[in-house]
This record gives C-alpha cells, sequence and structure tokens, in this order.
C-alpha cells in the first residue's frame, strides 16, 4: 500500500492528524471511516424537508481559550458571532443556565444582589464542611450551590444523564458547570465561540481537502488490520477496548437516543438548547437547530426542527458518547493505556482512543500535541 500513515476514525483528531501529517509533513495519509460520512460526531447535514443544518449526534458547539487551536481552525472555516445560552425547564417554570443571579432569583422569587446570593448559597452549602474535598458529585454540587438548587436542577436531570446515585458519580461531572454571582449566562467563558459559517461538514471537508489525503469512507480498520499490521504506523481514534479485543473488559460508556422532528411552526421553544430537569420528563434536553443560525434567512419560517435526547448506558455496538469513568473504569483503563504503550507503530488518540470526554477545541489541540511530539519527530528524525 502506498501510504505513509493511517488514521483510522475521521473525527477532529482524525482529521487533524492527517491534514497536519499531509500538508506539513508531506506524508500520503490514508483515513479509514466506518461510517459513511466524515466529521465523526461533529457531522452535521441539512435536514431534506427544511434546508435545516441538524446535528445528527447532538448539538455541537465550538468554543476555546486555546489561541493556536482559534488560529488552526480559522484556516478552514469563518465561524459566526453565535454565543450558546441553555435555559432549563423545572417544574414548568424556565430558569437560566448555568446556574447564576438571574436562576437564584427566579427560584427563591425575590431580588438578591450579588453579595446576599452569595451568603444565601454558603449558607445552604454549609453542610459540606467548606475546604473539605468532596467525595462525589453530589457533595461537589452541594458544596458549590447548596441542596434546593442541586435537588431542582442537577439532581433529577444528572439522574437521567447517568442513570447513576449522584453519590456514585465522581465529582468533576459537575466541574464542567461554573455558578456565577452575576446575570452573566452564557454558557461558555472562553475566549472565542461561534458556529461554523457554512456548518460543520464543509469545515470538516476543508480539513480532508487535500491532494495527500484519501479518506475512505464505510470501511472498518479491523478488516483491514491483517494487511496493514506492522507496514505502515497507525493513529487510531477508535474505541480502546475493541482495539484490544476488549481483553480486559469493556470500558463504560453512556450512549444517546436522538429522535428527530419536524414541526409546523416557525418556532417551538424559543432558543436552541432546552433541558428538563424534572426526572419524570424522559428526556434531558431539545434541541431546536435553526437557533444556531439566526443569521441564516433562508430557513422557512413555518417549520422548524426539533431533537429529543434521551440518555442511556451503552452495548457494545452503540454509540459510546461519554466515558462513565467508575472505579472499574479507571483500573482498566489503566491496563489498556499499557497494553496501547506497548503496541508497536500504533498511536492512540481522540475521545474513543484515551476514554476521555473531548470537546472539540480539546481534541484538536491533544491532536496538534500529537503531531509535534510524536508523528513530526518520528517522520522528519527518524526517530521512534
Ligand atoms: N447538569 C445538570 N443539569 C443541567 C445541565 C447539566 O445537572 O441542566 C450536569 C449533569 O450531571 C451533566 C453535567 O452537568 O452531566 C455536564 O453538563 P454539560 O451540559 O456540560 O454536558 P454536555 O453538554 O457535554 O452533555
Amino acid at each position: 500500500m502506498n501510504v505513509d500513515l493511517v488514521v483510522v476514525g475521521s473525527g477532529f483528531f482524525g482529521l487533524t492528524v492527517a491534514e497536519r501529517c499531509a500538508a506539513e509533513l508531506g506524508l500520503r495519509v490514508l483515513v479509514l471511516e466506518r461510517r459513511d460520512h466524515i466529521g465523526g460526531n461533529a457531522y452535521s447535514e441539512d435536514e431534506p424537508e427544511t434546508g435545516i443544518e441538524i446535528h445528527r449526534y447532538g448539538a455541537h458547539l465550538f468554543h476555546t481559550s486555546n489561541e493556536r487551536v482559534w488560529e488552526y481552525a480559522n484556516r478552514f472555516t469563518r465561524f459566526t458571532g453565535y454565543q450558546h445560552r441553555v435555559y432549563t425547564t423545572f417544574k414548568d417554570r424556565v430558569y437560566p443556565l448555568p446556574i447564576n443571579l438571574g436562576t437564584i432569583c427566579a427560584y427563591f422569587g425575590r431580588a438578591f444582589t450579588p453579595d446576599e446570593a452569595r451568603a444565601l448559597i454558603a449558607e445552604q452549602a454549609a453542610e459540606i464542611t467548606p475546604g473539605r474535598e468532596p467525595r462525589n458529585l453530589e457533595e461537589k454540587a452541594v458544596s458549590l450551590i447548596g441542596r434546593p438548587l442541586y435537588e431542582a436542577f442537577i439532581r433529577g436531570y444528572t439522574a437521567k444523564q447517568w442513570q447513576t446515585d449522584p453519590l456514585d458519580l465522581p465529582a468533576e461531572v459537575i466541574t464542567r458547570l461554573p455558578v456565577r454571582y452575576t446575570f452573566d449566562n452564557r454558557y461558555f467563558s472562553d475566549t472565542h465561540e461561534g458556529l461554523p459559517v457554512d456548518g460543520y461538514t464543509a469545515w470538516l471537508e476543508r480539513m480532508a481537502d487535500h491532494p495527500n489525503i484519501e479518506v475512505r469512507l464505510g470501511v472498518d480498520f479491523f478488516d483491514l488490520r491483517d494487511d496493514l499490521a506492522g507496514r505502515v504506523p497507525v493513529v487510531y481514534t477508535g474505541p480502546l477496548d475493541r482495539y484490544f479485543g476488549y481483553a480486559e473488559g469493556d470500558l463504560g460508556w453512556r450512549t444517546l437516543d436522538f429522535e428527530l422532528e419536524v414541526r409546523e411552526t416557525g418556532d417551538f421553544q424559543g432558543t436552541a438548547v432546552m433541558n428538563y430537569a424534572d426526572e419524570d420528563v424522559p428526556y434531558t434536553r431539545i434541541h431546536e437547530f435553526r437557533h444556531f443560525h439566526p443569521e441564516r434567512r433562508y430557513y422557512p419560517d413555518d417549520r422548524t426542527v426539533i431533537m429529543r435526547e434521551f440518555s442511556r448506558s451503552a452495548e457494545r455496538g452503540d454509540e459510546p458518547y461519554y466515558p462513565v469513568n467508575t472505579a472499574d473504569d479507571r483500573a482498566r483503563l489503566l491496563r489498556y493505556r499499557e497494553l496501547a504503550r506497548r503496541e508497536d507503530g500504533v498511536l492512540f488518540g481522540g475521545r474513543l482512543g484515551t476514554y476521555q470526554y473531548l470537546d472539540m477545541h480539546m481534541a484538536i489541540a491533544s491532536a496538534l500535541g500529537m503531531v509535534d511530539n510524536r508523528l513530526r519527530p518520528h517522520f522528519t528524525e527518524g526517530e521512534r
């Protein structure tokens, strides 16, 4: 085979590696993609009836404070000025997220100054001894926002998202959610944020559009593995446990089910993402895609596309989305990492290949790091 490098998977990690190796190192890169489209879970397409861009694998919002990643992304796409905001419905009332002064005032039904709100939450959070390391998600959340807000906005949603007792979930799950004592309800605090002007797929296709890159869709690496073994270096971004035939057991993942629906209205919910905090609502959130691109004048004004999101435990064969990361998973991961370290000629990367929840910007940053630290030295200095 006439290639210098095989990249397994065409998500952001795989495409960043492929693009840099082709454009900067002049390598011939073969990208193998099991699905019938590129882009991994960032893939987007136009819903055929309405022409509204949908994210088939859940909403993807681009944000980063990493200047190198931002500069790199801007080589392939321009970004809109979209700023993500999320609301949550709890007991038939709507509140802004992440939890901020607006949420606190609305929930407790009166006006609070920032200092008053801090004092209130400090009092409600005092059941977790200040300074003591929270042992699990519930303790972490209560220490940040107090029990009433935890029970309203976190407990039910987290129970649906993880189907695991919050006492058994790691505290880190919640550290993604800031708490603010201002009315700022931007979801992300990064320097740069926006959505690709002509969609994710156009961006991803431009990354793959290089004469030295060949992408083969609908090809499972494991069908070719024996032919490739040892003959060409591989960057593998598929599931780590699958690579090793699940020898150390399955790594736990959450999967998502999506229900897409075209509605006969120009606006279903007035915002891009509405979370549902009540435990008896079976879905965690509803996405309404038109609101990601208010600048697109060509979207119909009498129809809209919504997508309900449901979370459940992944079986083999389901799409893995969120690493569950129980203590057993972490022990298995260490054993898989050791196997990966000893696997000659193969580098493991990306969300699936490292069993890590990576935002898009983190996947790109991590791929650029792999090129810097492993691939460029290997190919330019003959180092291994
Ligand atoms: N979360 C919650 N209530 C919400 C939103 C998030 O309890 O309304 C918790 C939940 O445990 C979730 C975590 O915060 O798993 C991270 O949420 P985020 O919205 O960052 O997750 P993502 O958008 O990546 O699914």
